[in-house]
């Protein structure tokens, strides 16, 4: 098999590898994507295309997703291909008292970490849309939130850094890998690569690609389902989510009937840029199975009638699943590891990857560049799991 060298091996094609390639070629470094399908066919498809911060924990968490809407924002204007990016906001829904108090703690903390975060009452909730359930007590806002269509933005990025002399070998799959004189020898099913630096950006793969040099990464899929329905009438202007699903995602009790705890099933509402409408979602730990289940099918709808009554007149055009990488603190891994000195993960961004593909390909690139980074990485660090304990 033919050995080839490139200076920056990025493992993976999913959002965060043409991120992660995009940046680091507009840097001058040579950039080879391995892919072992099509880019975009894992997760990165499987999925929304929200860039929020209204679902991130105030502090680190959400001020790393204000400086990804930052950089998404400007790569429109530096990409070579539009990626329907918008920037309605978005807005949580509350059914209870108990909610509403919750929200009005969460838009106080997001407030004074400098977030457009604002409460609305019954009435802001009918002006946004009269097809939203009367009985809904009110809800939050951040302005900030944008929107992409996932897909696109990962071609875009590709076709960016292409045009920076990336290079992309679809349908390859990295076998092995081995380090020695500093530098890492690649085994895949087409050819063999040597290179400087290796970035796995393999989503819920990760783990696979790390143990090929004895690396314990803990990111497990949780699977998510996604309806999408047709358009009919303009149901809602933009992304709206019910207050349960900040609880869903960080693993807390709520107070619902009993599929839709077990499914992990929360309000997820997304109108596309063609008036289609993506309904979600689930959260559930069924290993790498993509398969539509009908019972968690059955149970999304239930919900998203629930809280869009009209939605019961609306027909389904098809539905999907995807597998998010999912970390036990909620972080994703971006991060050198100290044992293989040019081996970086950038992985592990559960249901956040599309919001932080930008920031996550910025702070790689400077990572590699040894520049300063655009912001702290501490928090995002493989080693984390080592210290605590948490590794799962
Ligand atoms: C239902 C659902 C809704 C979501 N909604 C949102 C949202 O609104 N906003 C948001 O920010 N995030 C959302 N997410 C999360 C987001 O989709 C993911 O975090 C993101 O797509 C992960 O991107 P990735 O590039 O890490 O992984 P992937 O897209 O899975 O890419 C990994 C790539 O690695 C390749 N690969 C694996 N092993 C090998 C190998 N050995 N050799 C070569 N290639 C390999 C795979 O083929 C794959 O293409 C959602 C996820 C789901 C499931």
């Amino acid at each position: 098999m033919a050995l080839k060298h490139t200076e920056i091996a990025v493992i993976g094609g999913g959002i965060i590898g043409c991120a992660v390639a995009y940046y680091t070629a507009k840097l001058g470094y040579d950039v080879t994507i391995i892919e072992k399908n099509e880019l975009a066919s894992g997760t990165s498809s499987h999925c929304d295309g929200n860039i929020l911060a209204i679902d991130k924990d105030p502090g680190f968490d959400s001020q790393m997703s204000l400086k990804s809407q930052e950089l998404v924002l400007a790569l429109t204007g530096e990409l070579p291909m539009a990626f329907e990016y918008r920037k309605p906001g978005s807005i949580l829904v509350c059914e209870t008292e108990d909610e509403m108090q919750a929200a009005e703690r969460w838009v106080n903390l997001q407030k004074e970490a400098g977030l457009p975060f604002r409460m609305l009452d019954r009435s802001d909730l009918r002006e946004e849309s009269k097809y939203l359930a009367d009985d809904l007590h009110g809800g939050l806002e951040c302005a900030s939130d944008s929107t992409v269509n996932p897909y696109l933005l990962t071609y875009a990025l590709y076709e960016g850094a292409r045009r920076y002399g990336a290079e992309l070998l679809n349908h390859t799959t990295v076998t092995g890998m081995h380090y020695d004189n500093e530098q890492y020898t690649i085994e895949t099913d087409q050819h063999t690569f040597t290179a400087k630096y290796v970035v796995n950006c393999g989503g819920v793969w990760a783990p696979r690609i790390g143990r090929m040099l004895d690396l314990d990464i803990p990111i497990h899929p949780r699977k998510g389902h996604i309806l999408v329905a047709s358009r009919q009438v303009p149901v809602s202007p933009r992304k709206v989510m019910e207050f349960g699903y900040l609880i869903s995602k960080f693993g807390g009790k709520r107070h619902v009937d009993e599929a839709t705890e077990k499914y992990g099933v929360a309000l997820v509402f997304e109108p596309t840029q063609s008036q289609n409408f993506l309904l979600g979602s689930s959260r559930e730990f069924t290993g790498f199975d993509t398969s539509v289940d009908w019972d968690v099918v059955k149970s999304i709808a239930r919900r998203c009638m629930r809280f869009y009554p009209k939605l019961s007149d609306m027909s389904l055009i098809r539905m999907y699943a995807g597998m998010r990488p999912w970390t036990e603190d909620h972080l994703p891994i971006v991060s050198k590891v100290d044992e293989y000195p040019g081996y970086y993960i950038a992985a592990g961004h559960e249901g956040d990857g599309i919001s932080l593909a930008a920031i996550t390909g910025k702070i790689i690139s400077e990572m590699i560049n040894e520049d300063p980074t655009s912001i702290e990485t501490e928090p995002l660090r493989y080693e984390r799991f080592n210290q605590k304990g948490v590794r799962v």
